[in-house]
């Protein structure tokens, strides 16, 4: 049985039973090229090491817990993407995975575009100089300061998610004397998951405009009247670490007959699609994703026989990968601090971060592996669980996972796969201060966001 990494979690997508685990793999010491970065390899002495350098001196220089972030994989990721979809198609990096001026600046060399959904991650797409129409701004509740900020900035598209922003954004625009460029969310009615997905007619969230109803289309009605708007496409976003096309085929049929719909009653083909995100990454060894280019070929296929069916021009098609590009590139690296064994059970390995770095294993019962990396070990597999140092006993890094017996207090481990929604979702909880981003390239350790500090935990803190 495949363990599956799906955010909502193997018992959420119905394919693990609770206190499952695989069998040990056969070498401990062996790290899969699948969950770890690209430039990650063992060193002579068996030392983890990413561009060069080793994860001791590593942790000696930033500490731990902190992220270790491979430019050299999150680069070639990138440029995959891009070449994948090519000239006539739009790869937008979702920026809620992973933000900072140094990613922002890594996705502009390498030709990608930018999704946000706050207006303070646009403020840190157009600081670290993305051009403003190459940003996408999303949300189902945008403020009026946050639409008039993205206006005036001037991005490449506002999506719009519901009825009343349709109105407030036009407003805005007219207001500022311009006309800004959007896209519809709608919702098709379709929840992908891991490895399947569910087609209903209706969809019980809080995202887009369903298609179900002839909301959509009524949403398409308004937004061509209204004269602050240019209506470029529609979009939809149906999950998360999703490995079955079978959901993008569905949802994609079902925008295209909302595009054949639009043309026969105004006579205008909207020349865009969104497909919207969601493509899975391998957490653990039994994670099998696809290449990106597979993704296009797949996506685009999808597409062009929809449209051929509907009589329509095949429109540009966006997609827009967050965890997919950065996922793999980066590890968590920690200390080990105490060692429980619970006999006949499990042994609990307490290191010194926990939900407070990573809270998609208690948040989404979400899969990770771990190994030991700052040496290897011949010592027979123990199943562990490792757990985090905060006050909650639901604090679990990685579930069930194996590591060698005589892991011993100061050993360093290290659990891949964390460079999407971890850093971004961290938290203070119990005070902890947030890990540094520290980016690895060809033998040079740059920090990209720095550890917090007390001092700056207690200047929010007025007294
Ligand atoms: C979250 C999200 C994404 C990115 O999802 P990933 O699973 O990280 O690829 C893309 N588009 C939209 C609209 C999203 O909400």
């Amino acid at each position: 049985m495949s363990r599956s990494a799906h955010p909502a979690g193997p018992r959420h997508a119905d394919v693990l039973t609770e206190g499952h685990y695989s069998a040990p793999p056969a070498d401990l010491n062996r790290l899969d090229p699948k969950v770890w970065s690209r430039t990650v390899e063992r060193s002579g002495d068996g030392e983890l090491t990413v561009g060069g350098l080793e994860v001791s001196r590593l942790a000696e220089e930033f500490g731990t817990p902190a992220y270790f972030l491979d430019e050299a994989d999150f680069r070639s990721r990138c440029r995959a993407w891009a070449g994948a979809f090519g000239p006539d198609a739009d790869v937008f990096y979702a920026g809620k995975a992973f933000l900072s001026r140094a990613v922002v600046r890594w996705l502009h060399e390498e030709g990608l575009n930018l999704d946000v959904c706050s207006g303070t991650e646009l403020a840190t797409a157009l600081d670290a100089g993305m051009p403003a129409e190459r940003i996408a701004f999303h949300g189902n509740n945008k403020s009026e300061a946050e639409i008039r900020r993205a206006v005036e900035a001037g991005v490449g598209r506002i999506v719009l998610d519901s009825f009343q922003e349709i109105v407030r954004v036009a407003h805005i625009a007219r207001e500022l004397g311009t006309v800004q460029k959007a896209f519809i969310r709608v919702t098709v009615g379709v929840e992908a998951h891991t490895h399947e997905f569910i087609a209903t007619a209706h969809e019980d969230q809080k995202f887009g405009i369903a298609l179900a109803d002839g909301q959509a289309a009524e949403a398409v009605r308004r937004a061509l009247k209204l004269d602050g708007l240019e209506l470029i496409g529609i979009h939809s976003h149906i999950g998360s670490q999703i490995f079955d096309m079978a959901g993008f085929e569905v949802s994609a049929r079902r925008v295209v007959q909302l595009l054949a719909e639009v043309r026969d009653e105004h006579g205008v083909e909207l020349p865009e699609i969104d497909l919207g995100g969601g493509l899975g990454i391998a957490y653990t060894s039994d994670d099998d994703p696809a290449e990106p280019h597979e993704i296009a070929k797949a996506l685009t296929e999808i597409v062009t026989r929809e449209c051929d069916a509907a009589g329509l021009r095949v429109p540009r098609i966006s997609v827009e990968p967050g965890r997919a590009i950065v996922g793999p590139t980066a590890f968590t690296l920690y200390e080990v601090g105490t060692i429980k064994p619970l006999e006949g059970l499990r042994t609990y390995v307490s290191v010194d971060g926990g939900m407070s770095d990573n809270i998609r294993t208690a948040l989404y019962d979400a899969e990770y592996s771990v190994s030991l990396v700052s040496r290897t070990s011949a010592a027979e597999p123990m199943l562990v669980r490792v757990v985090g140092k905060h006050c909650e006993s639901g604090d679990i890094v990685v579930r069930d996972a194996f590591l060698p017996a005589d892991l011993a207090p100061g050993d360093l481990i290290a659990v891949p796969a964390t460079g999407a929604y971890c850093r971004s979702m961290a938290s203070n909880y119990n005070h902890a201060l947030r890990p540094p981003v520290v980016a690895v390239r060809d033998g040079s350790a740059r920090v990209i966001v720095r550890r917090e500090t007390e001092e700056d935990l207690l200047r929010l803190d007025v007294g």
